[in-house]
């Protein structure tokens, strides 16, 4: 059995003790009825009421021993009942534990590990690896205690009856097979865990594939993607067909494999009994009590598939839950309050890769100042942003904000202090209000209302029917894009930071909300130190200083005349856009 693998988690088995030890106890139950209460009955009951074809029993006892047949199911059943119910109460529970534990983790790792992987993947780790766990503690539940505990039951049954009828030989004889039935077992179940895996992450391909095509759904009708894209998602659905029939045929094989060991046994038997002349009554005792060792047998090796499958859906999910949160708080942080905003970047190296993305980039930005990232696409100008708020860390160097290492902060305090406009804001679905308290939680109704007027957002959002408690749709699905972008901006009024970082949309909106969202911008940058992440050099004429980036280095620094004179990168970038709008 697999078991052992495991058992790093028994340990979240602490808190369903009690469920437990009730389920164990009923399972020890269930197998002494099974395992030897009914060959017991083939034993005792059938020869008392058929004793040699007279009717020689008083009505009495038939009835007693009548009584015992139902008796001895109600019993199993009870018992059976019992074990698998608490089993599965507790390995539920379990299982709620490691997917909030999942989740949890997902929500600490630092973004690279997040963006590395397909978002699909994680979503069928967290979704369809947690089920087939769940799938394999079911038949654990079932069959964990009761399979192992009739077996053992049944042995001590055929062999007391064999060595009752005919001593040690006969018993020697009856249970020669039984070791040879944990060959298929094995066998099957290490053939199964390779496909299990392979099964396993081709889920995480379908899904990955299926939440891509989704939120393509635009694209792909206008690229007229749709054939293809379903050939690819069959292609992909037929992998997974062909990996589950593979995996059917591993764990349909086990039980016939048993059986024909099993066979073995009871031929073996029957020619010894036959020489040893030993009577009816005694050999069909025996025969039932092989007959339910061999069951528990095929059902463990069912089981030990199962396992497998568990197995390899856990190690899909511990490559999340073992995945070190590299960005954590310090153990000792340095307390800070508000900042000021005084940022500075002591040659900085950053790679995702293998391929710096920053290269020794020193610079030093006062508080206050509204800085432009410039620069061809790719240049840096994002990750040097993302290095402030720890959302990566820098391999070399430090970043630091009024003197102090960004890394000997908690997180909590640094990110307080920071503020976000990412070029395409991410709403949740929920209301408008809601979603803006995102900004700083706890903040009154009239502090939420002023900063949507601040952003200019507060006129379309009345102008909904539900005002601030409309419900925005997943991603912000029912609004345009310059109202999303307002509305990130009124967040970011409402935190009020003193540093802001802003991404600059890539694409320009109508002109009336680009005019609304420029103007509600020009207010909000006042007094804060602001990284402009500018794709469109439309905020440029706001920056009181320029960094001009160059494949991972600051090339050129100043303002915008002085640049434009005096940087040929510059000049050609500025000139370009001019020419483009
Ligand atoms: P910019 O914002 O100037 O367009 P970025 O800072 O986004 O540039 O990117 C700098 C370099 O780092 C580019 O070569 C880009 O391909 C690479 N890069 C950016 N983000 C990632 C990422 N998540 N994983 C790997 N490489 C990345």
């Amino acid at each position: 059995m697999s078991l052992r693998r495991f058992r790093p988690y028994f340990r979240y088995l602490k808190s369903v003790r009690g469920a437990l030890v009730a389920a164990t106890l009923a399972g020890l139950l269930y197998s002494a009825a099974s395992g030897a209460g009914l060959p017991y009955m083939i034993d005792r009951v059938f020869p008392a009421i058929f004793a040699n074809g007279d009717r020689a029993s008083s009505w009495h006892l038939v009835l007693l021993i009548a009584a015992y047949i139902p008796l001895i199911f109600f019993l199993r059943g009870l018992f059976g009942y019992i074990n698998g119910y608490f089993i599965q109460q507790a390995g539920t529970k379990i299982l709620e534990t490691l997917r909030v534990d999942y989740f949890a983790k997902l929500q600490v790792l630092p973004l690279s590990f997040v963006q590395r992987r397909q978002t699909g993947d994680l979503l069928s780790r967290g979704l369809a690896d947690t089920a087939q766990l769940q799938t394999t503690l079911t038949n654990l539940a079932n069959d964990g205690i009761k399979q192992p505990g009739t077996l053992i039951a049944a042995l001590g049954f055929v062999g007391y009856k064999a060595y009752h009828a005919e001593g040690i030989s006969m018993m020697l004889v009856c249970l020669a097979v039984v070791p040879l039935t944990v060959l298929p077992i094995r066998y099957f179940g290490r053939k199964l865990l390779k496909r299990a895996e392979q099964l396993q992450a081709q889920l995480g391909t379908i899904t990955g594939h299926f939440s891509e095509n989704l939120s393509a759904a635009r694209e792909v009708r206008a690229f007229s993607l749709e054939a293809r894209e379903t050939e690819r998602f069959r292609e992909h659905s037929a992998t997974l067909l062909a990996l589950q029939l593979k995996i059917a045929k591993y764990a349909q094989a086990v039980s016939p494999a048993i059986e024909v060991i099993a066979s073995l046994g009871i031929a073996g038997t029957l020619l010894y009994a036959y020489r040893a002349g030993i009577g009816k009554d005694d050999f069909l005792a025996v025969i039932t009590a092989l007959y339910m060792c061999y069951e528990p047998i095929k059902k463990m090796g069912a089981l030990n598939n199962e396992l497998k499958r568990g197995e390899a859906a856990l190690s899909r999910l511990e490559v999340v839950l073992h995945e070190p949160v590299t960005i954590t708080d310090p153990a000792a942080p340095t307390p800070v309050d508000r900042l000021r905003g005084d940022l500075g970047f002591e040659q900085v190296t950053f790679s995702y890769g293998d391929n710096p993305a920053l290269r020794d980039v020193t610079t030093r930005i006062p508080a206050g100042t509204v800085c432009a990232l410039v620069g061809p696409s790719g240049a840096g100008k994002t990750t040097f942003a993302n290095l402030v708020p720890r959302f990566y860390e820098a391999g070399a160097g430090r970043v630091t904000i009024d003197g102090i290492d960004v890394r000997s902060m908690r997180l909590a305090d640094l990110r307080r202090n920071i503020a976000l406009v990412s070029q395409e804001p991410v709403l949740f679905n929920d209301t408008i209000f809601n979603n803006l308290l995102l900004g700083r939680a706890g903040a009154t109704r009239e502090e939420v209302v002023a900063a949507a007027v601040n952003a200019h957002a507060h006129e379309f959002i009345t102008q909904f029917p539900q005002g601030y408690d409309t419900v925005v749709g997943e991603r912000g699905g029912r609004l345009s894009g310059g109202q999303k972008q307002r509305l990130a901006i009124a967040r970011a009024f409402l935190r009020n930071a003193p540093l802001l970082i802003l991404d600059e949309a890539t694409s320009a909106l109508d002109s009336e909300s680009e005019a609304a969202v420029q103007d509600a911008l020009r207010k909000l940058v006042v007094g804060k130190t602001v990284l402009i992440i500018a794709h469109r050099f439309s905020t440029i004429r706001d920056a009181s200083h320029i960094l001009v980036f160059d494949q991972g280095r600051i090339v050129a620094q100043g303002d915008h005349a002085s640049l434009y004179a005096g940087n040929p990168l510059y000049k050609s970038l500025y000139d370009r856009q001019q020419g483009a709008s």
